[in-house]
């Protein structure tokens, strides 16, 4: 079917106002659950097929958190979609004031590669989830993945309702130049930059899901133990390849060494080898992702790692050190399974260093001291993040998730999710009984001495 007709239908859908009923949305979620799991397996396949992902990590990293979403919307679509009284101001009395949750109408979420499976069906389900129309488009690079969710998804949800069209550059150019209430995309500053000027044409809101360069703090007097072992979890979860991965550490110079050694002892412990399925190590997405990042290796100041295999598109974890912000490795982010050390002896000098850089994504800081953690968080602006963790503040749906400046605009998970799919329709609601003299000719002193009184 054209893109133009899968189009058309959804506006007609929309217009139909069956998706404002909340019952009709939670059938669907509850339905798109079942297909979930009913098609679990081909999930697996078709991700261990692209990225040689097992199970396990996949279950983690992807499907656990679309099924939580999927619950919590199904739980509180209702409550979220009820109006919300606010108080009113004199000058209206006597009058309500409400606010309206409302559809956007007919949205279209494009996805990137990484997480190929919870990055384009949370922000679908969100958007079904506040009463609007989808039309997913999936990164084309993991193809089996893209594939299995068009085959689950097409299949048993009509096309003027739930929709997937698969495909690359030549396909989304051709979707972004049609009108759409919402897009939500996620992928780099490059492509975001595209998708923002194309929306602009039609005055369509964005949010913008992107990437940039997340650093990770590390304090003395930290426990490096679980430090370290936090960090190498997961900067190499699915082989770097995570945009909120940390992207470089800055550790204090008092503690460089022993951290560094704690560093390689935990790599150590697993990945061992580009065989390592067991332990989830993953392969570089593409060639050209692998010679890029190949060339980011900087042999002079290799620490541990730095293994590779072209044919299988390898790379084992890798770590360098006394890196500088001038090296070409603090250019770009990353994303892929390489970790650069830049040791400091004075913060304020490291935090300007942060700040002359685009805004991050995320922000770790690993410290036992108040005074440093809120000094930290209150002069540096990135989109979110934790203390002694990495990464996993995105798994908690209370926390909008999303970045800020360069690294994204507008957020979702959960309740942030549900909002960003939603246009807030605010009510004053008046009756016919009472209307003040006050707003009407003629005007007099003694009128603008209530008003002051009420006013001031
Ligand atoms: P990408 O920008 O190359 O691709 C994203 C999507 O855009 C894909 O669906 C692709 O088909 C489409 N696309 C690519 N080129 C296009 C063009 N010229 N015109 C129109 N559409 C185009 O990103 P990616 O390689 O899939 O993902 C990696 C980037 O995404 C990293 O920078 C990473 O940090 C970021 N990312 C951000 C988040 C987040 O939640 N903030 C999550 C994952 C990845």
């Amino acid at each position: 079917m054209e893109i133009k007709d899968v189009i058309l239908k959804q506006q007609l859908f929309f217009n139909s106002n069956k998706t404002k009923e909340t019952d009709f949305r939670v059938h669907q979620l509850k339905k798109f659950k079942r297909l979930l799991k009913e098609n679990e397996n081909l999930l697996y396949d078709a991700i261990y097929e692209d990225f040689g992902k097992s199970k396990y990590e996949t279950y983690i990293s992807e499907l656990s958190l679309t099924y939580h979403e999927l619950n919590l919307f199904v739980k509180k679509i209702k409550r979220w979609s009820k109006r919300k009284k606010v108080s009113t101001n004199f000058a209206n009395f006597p009058s309500k004031s409400y606010i309206i949750p409302e559809p956007l109408g007919n949205t279209l979420v494009i996805g990137a590669w990484n997480y190929p499976f919870q990055l384009s069906l949370i922000p679908a389900i969100s958007s079904l989830a506040a009463g609007n129309t989808v039309i997913l488009k999936p990164s084309e690079l993991p193809a089996k993945t893209s594939a299995v969710m068009a085959k689950i998804i097409n299949e048993n949800f009509p096309v003027e309702y739930f929709h997937v069209l698969e495909g690359g550059v030549k396909e989304t150019t051709e979707l972004l130049e049609n009108k759409f209430d919402k897009i939500f995309f996620t992928g780099s500053i490059n492509v975001g930059r595209i998708v923002y000027q194309a929306a602009a044409k039609h005055l369509t809101p964005v949010t913008l899901e992107l990437g940039g360069k997340s650093p990770n703090f590390v304090m003395a007097g930290c426990n490096i133990k679980v430090t370290v072992q936090r960090i190498v979890w997961a900067k190499f979860l699915n082989a770097g390849q995570t945009c909120v991965a940390p992207d470089y550490i800055l550790v204090e110079k008092s503690i460089e060494k022993e951290f560094l050694t704690a560093l390689k002892k935990e790599i150590n412990k697993y990945h061992k080898n580009e065989n390592d399925i067991e332990n989830n190590y993953l392969r570089i997405i593409n060639t050209n992702n692998f010679e890029r990042l190949n060339s980011l290796i900087d042999n002079d100041k290799l620490y541990c790692g730095g293994k590779t295999n072209k044919e299988n598109r390898f790379i084992s974890p890798t770590v360098l050190n006394d890196v500088t912000f001038e090296d070409k490795i603090m250019e770009d982010e990353i994303f892929g399974p390489i970790l650069p050390v830049i040791s400091f002896s004075n913060l304020d000098e490291v935090i300007k260093e942060v700040k002359s850089r685009t805004k991050p994504l995320s922000c770790y800081i690993y410290s036992n001291n108040r005074k440093v953690i809120n000094k930290l968080l209150r002069e540096i602006s990135f989109g979110g993040g934790a203390i002694n963790d990495s990464v996993m503040h995105l798994s908690n749906s209370n926390l909008p998730f999303g970045g800020v400046g360069f690294s994204g605009i507008g957020n979702y998970h959960g309740e942030a999710g549900f909002n960003t799919f939603s246009h807030h329709k605010s009510i004053l609601d008046k009756p016919f009984w009472y209307e003040s003299s006050l707003k009407y000719p003629p005007y007099s002193d003694f009128k603008m001495k209530i008003m002051r009184y009420l006013v001031e």
